[in-house]
Parts: C-alpha cells; sequence; structure tokens
C-alpha cells in the first residue's frame, strides 16, 4: 500500500520512457513546498483552533493573529521528543533486521519468513525478510504490558508529544530520502534498475533507485513504507483513546470504532505482507522522497487525523449510526480483502483455482520486456474483477468512509481522508491503467471491453 497521493506519472515502466513534462515538475515542486506545510496546518489547527481549519484563516485575515503569534505557539523539537523518536526507530530497525520471523511457524496460513519479490524490470528477484506481523504483534504487546503492569511511560506519550514529534519524523522523512538521493550516485544496491531523467527535483521526489538496500536485508522500501508509519498507526491511535480516557474519564464509542475498524486494516496489511511484496509500490515505485517523507510524515500524521479530532471532540454515536458504520466499515474490508486475495490466489496458482465457487474466466496477454522477451500473462474477469476494475480499491474507499462517518459532521477535518484516498485512488487506477496500457496494448483494450468499469459498475 504506498501511502500518499502524490504518487505522480512515472517515467519508466517495461517499456517507455518519458522526458520530464512540466505539469509533472510543477506538481513535484508544489508538494516538495506545500506537503509539510499542509501537515503542520493540520496539526497545528487542533492544537491550536480545536481542529477548526477555517478559523486560523478567519484570524489571519481580520488580522486578529499574525503568522508568527501561531508559529510562536506551536511546540517546539524537546530533547524527550528527539529521545522517544529515536528509540522507537530504532526498536523498529532491530524488530526488522535482527528478529527473524517465527509467526509462521506456529500461525496456520499466515505468509513469513523469507519471501521472493517480484522480478524487477531488469530481472532481478529480490528476497524479503517478512516479519512485519512479529514487529507489531511485539511491539503492542509491549505498548499494553507497559500501560497495565511497568507503567514506564504514559499511554498518552504519542499524544502528548505529537508536534515535537512531528518535527523528528521530518528530520527522519528528509535525511532518508537525501540519503536514498545520494546513495543511488555513489553506491546504489542494483544501479541497473536505478532511474535517472537529469532533473533534480523529479529525481529527488520520485526516487532514482529501485530497491535500495544497506547489507543483504534492510529494504528501504518495505521498512519505511511498513515499519515506522503502520505499526505507529494502531499505536498513536491507542494513545488517543488513553487521552480521552484522561480528558473524559471514558473512551467514546466512535474513538472505539476508528480504532477497531483502523486496526483491522493495519492487521491486515501485516496478514498480508508477502502478498504486498507484489503491489505497485514494491512492484513499480522508486525509492524518494515522496516514500521517505510520505511514509514518515504524511501516513502516521494524515491517516489518524480522525483519532485526534476524536481528542478534541468526542463523540457519542448512537446505537444505530455506530452499527451502521461498524457494518459499512465491515462491508468495505471484505471487498477490500476479498478482491485483493482473489487476484492473489489467480495469478498464484496461473488460473489453476476457483473463483466464488466457479473455473476463474480471464483475458491471456502478452508483453515485451525491455530485452525483447515475450511473456505470457492473465487478466481476470470474474469474481469482484468481473464488476469492476478496481473494485479493491472500492472496498478500500467504503472504508476509509467509514472512519470519517464516525467523527460526525461538525468539522471537515475528519474528512480529509476520504478527500485524499478518492483523489489517491483515482489517479493510482489511471496510472496504473496507463502502466497496463503500455505494457499489454491491445489485449488490455479487449480486457477494458470486458470489464468497462473502474471503480462502480455502471458509474465509473
Ligand atoms: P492492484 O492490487 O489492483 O494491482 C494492480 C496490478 O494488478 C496491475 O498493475 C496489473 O499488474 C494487475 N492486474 C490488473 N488487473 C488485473 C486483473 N484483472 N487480473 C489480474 N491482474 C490484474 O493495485 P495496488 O497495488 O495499487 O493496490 C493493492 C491494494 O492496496 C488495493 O486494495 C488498494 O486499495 C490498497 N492501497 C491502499 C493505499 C492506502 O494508502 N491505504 C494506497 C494504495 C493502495 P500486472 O503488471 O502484474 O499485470
Amino acid at each position: 500500500m504506498s501511502l500518499l497521493c502524490f504518487q505522480l506519472e512515472k517515467k519508466s515502466s517495461f517499456l517507455d520512457y518519458r522526458e520530464v513534462d512540466w505539469f509533472s515538475l510543477a506538481s513535484i515542486l508544489f508538494l516538495l513546498m506545500f506537503a509539510p506545510l499542509i501537515v503542520y496546518y493540520f496539526i497545528m489547527s487542533c492544537d491550536q483552533y480545536q481542529c477548526s481549519l477555517i478559523d486560523p484563516v478567519i484570524d489571519l485575515l481580520t488580522e486578529k493573529k499574525h503568522l508568527s503569534d501561531i508559529w510562536n505557539k506551536t511546540p517546539t523539537l524537546t530533547y524527550r521528543a528527539a529521545g522517544i523518536y529515536t528509540l522507537w526507530v530504532a526498536f523498529q530497525v532491530f524488530l526488522y533486521v535482527f528478529i527473524p520471523d517465527f509467526c509462521h511457524k506456529f500461525i496456520p496460513g499466515y505468509v513469513g519468513g523469507v519471501q521472493e519479490g517480484a522480478v524487477t524490470p531488469v530481472g532481478v528477484v529480490n528476497k524479503y525478510e517478512i516479519n512485519g506481523l512479529q514487529a507489531w504483534i511485539i511491539t503492542h504487546v509491549l505498548w499494553f504490558a507497559n500501560a497495565y503492569y511497568f507503567h514506564w511511560f504514559s499511554p498518552t506519550i504519542i499524544f502528548d508529544n505529537w508536534i515535537p514529534l512531528l518535527w523528528c519524523a521530518n528530520i527522519l522523512g528528509y535525511a532518508v530520502s537525501t540519503f536514498a538521493m545520494i546513495k543511488s550516485y555513489f553506491f546504489p544496491t542494483n544501479a541497473k534498475d536505478c532511474k535517472f531523467t537529469g532533473n533534480f527535483f523529479y529525481d529527488y521526489m520520485m526516487g532514482i533507485e529501485f530497491n535500495p538496500r544497506i547489507g543483504k536485508w534492510f529494504d528501504f522500501k518495505l521498512f519505511f513504507n511498513g515499519r515506522p508509519g503502520i505499526v505507529a498507526w494502531t499505536l498513536i491511535n491507542l494513545s488517543y483513546a488513553a487521552k480521552q480516557q484522561e480528558l473524559y474519564g471514558e473512551v467514546t464509542n466512535s474513538m472505539i470504532l476508528v480504532n477497531v475498524l483502523q486496526g483491522i486494516y493495519v492487521l491486515d496489511f501485516f496478514w498480508n505482507e508477502a502478498w504486498y511484496l507484489k503491489t505497485i509500490d514494491i512492484c513499480h515505485d522508486h525509492f524518494g522522497w515522496y516514500l521517505g517523507w510520505g511514509d514518515c510524515v504524511w501516513l502516521p500524521y494524515l491517516y489518524t487525523l480522525q483519532g485526534l479530532y476524536l481528542v478534541y471532540h468526542p463523540v457519542q454515536l448512537c446505537a444505530a449510526n455506530a452499527i451502521g458504520i461498524l457494518i459499512l466499515g465491515m462491508i468495505g474490508y471484505y471487498i477490500f480483502r476479498t478482491t485483493n486475495h482473489q487476484k492473489d490466489l489467480f495469478r498464484r496458482t496461473n488460473g489453476n483455482c476457483k473463483i466464488w465457487g466457479k473455473k476463474p474466466e480471464y483475458i491471456e496477454c502478452s508483453y515485451m520486456s525491455v530485452d525483447g522477451t515475450k511473456y505470457y500473462s492473465k487478466l481476470l474477469t470474474s469474481g469482484f474483477w468481473g464488476w469492476a476494475r478496481h473494485f479493491n480499491y472500492t472496498g478500500d474507499l467504503m472504508g476509509s468512509l467509514a472512519y470519517c462517518l464516525a467523527c460526525g459532521f461538525e468539522h471537515i477535518l475528519p474528512y480529509f481522508y476520504i478527500f485524499y484516498m478518492t483523489i489517491l485512488l483515482t489517479h493510482r487506477c489511471i496510472r496504473d491503467e496507463h502502466r497496463c496500457f503500455s505494457k499489454y496494448g491491445k489485449d488490455w483494450k479487449r480486457y477494458t471491453a470486458a470489464v468497462p468499469y473502474r471503480l462502480l459498475p455502471g458509474v465509473f
């Protein structure tokens, strides 16, 4: 799962290589300049304006406040936050690099341990140590052990240091992106899989190296995509729940819903981490600022806005609304998971499987790799893949809407996530289809004729 809206059109694929056009460049410059400000604005508006996105603007326009007033009220970087963050990242690196997976040995059906990724454009197959579920479990067991038994630190620690931690996350995000850029020039992991455009900003943002690594196992994409951000996601939500308890003496049902629904999404990610190796993020995207900074800052800060909002505005939903939202979230999750599973099963078994109890229907297709070798593949046209070409995104969007609805309708801030996901997934859908068209040519056209809709049958 890439976790950013700014997944601009990639320039390399199996077949083509294009110059950086002015629109891509303008978008990149815009995002490099404004994405950090957007994150700051959201978090600051909760801290200083009870999550109102409009009030800061009104204050500035009416000159009730100046930018300097807002900035001076913003908590600065502290030694405590720097210590917490360093310990956090170091612990995740330790779990990732030094604890080989043991979950797959005793959890039936779980695929962990050493797994192979997809073939890269120049024909390399990377091996990955899949131990994300284990890292998540260990981290959360320690979190609960601390909360209920050891009391080394308060469970509200994340909320209490949220803005100082934002500076730390930014430092890491920029450091890792800059390091990846320098590394790609001087000591790339696989020089042939590098993609230089000659445009500094594009290369910095979209990345040069395909799979940068340190040593044999420390893979930047897998680590940064999954660990500091996604393991933290559920802890951040737990910290918000603890803050509600501290402030109001209870945790609202909306907070529980957000924790549960997002918890399922995160757990699903780790349960299917081996599958994730075959998704667009790992198979097609290079590692640059949009992944490095995005995973460190954008994801943990903006994907958790609902929980943050509920600390400032505790919403107690009536039973009917709570159940309705839970059902929407669960149906969304079911569609998301089943659709992804159908494609995975179909591809893994080369079509020798059952989809909804029947032999799968599909379209045979072929493509050429850069060295001119012809390969064959299949595009599934039954199950959810017969309903729309990206029904997995539709399920994802339904789940995203459920998180937002749990926050009620008083403010727009918690709805940022559904706006963002709609843009991200629509853009991703178009980007992916562009890539598939250049890869499969007329076979892709046959497929789009057989499955004419992208996200919603009969609509789009
Ligand atoms: P998909 O899992 O849909 O993969 C797209 C690829 O699948 C295509 O490039 C093509 O690759 C292959 N494909 C397309 N159509 C078919 C078909 N009919 N049959 C078989 N193979 C097909 O996309 P993503 O990797 O983007 O997404 C994976 C999941 O991650 C989704 O559920 C998405 O919702 C989620 N996600 C979540 C995000 C978040 O921030 N929360 C962000 C992005 C994604 P090939 O070249 O192999 O043919």
